[in-house]
């Protein structure tokens, strides 16, 4: 018979995160796993101080294509309009609409 942990295996099926994590107190870099809102006071593996957090906060990682606005913001509000339900993405900081850039003219 094999024995389980049950907290382990409901941990292991809750959303989670992974990737790159940096020391903000000794600048240490390593690769870390956490649950989803977890994701600043991390302890560091170095230094063993709860300084640690997530290097590229759920963005890209090296090597990934990113979409960027021209203005150069990548953060995007995306919302459905109640006027006629469509759904519109557009840069946060400029306000262009980049809804067809992203998704095309299908939506
Ligand atoms: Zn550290
Ligand atoms: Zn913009």
């Amino acid at each position: 018979m094999t024995v389980i942990s049950l907290a382990a295996a409901r941990a292991e099926r809750e959303p989670h995160w992974q990737g790159a994590c940096v020391c903000l107190g000794c600048r240490h870099e390593w690769q870390g796993v956490g649950p989803m809102g977890v994701h600043t006071g991390l302890q560091c593996p170095e230094c063993n101080l709860p300084k640690g957090t997530v290097k590229w906060p759920f963005g890209p990682q090296v090597g990934d294509a990113e979409f960027r606005c021209l203005c150069g913001c990548e953060a995007m509000s995306v919302y459905k309009r109640a006027v006629d339900g469509r759904f519109i993405t557009r840069c946060m900081a400029c306000g262009t609409d980049q809804t067809a850039a992203i998704y095309g003219e299908a939506l």
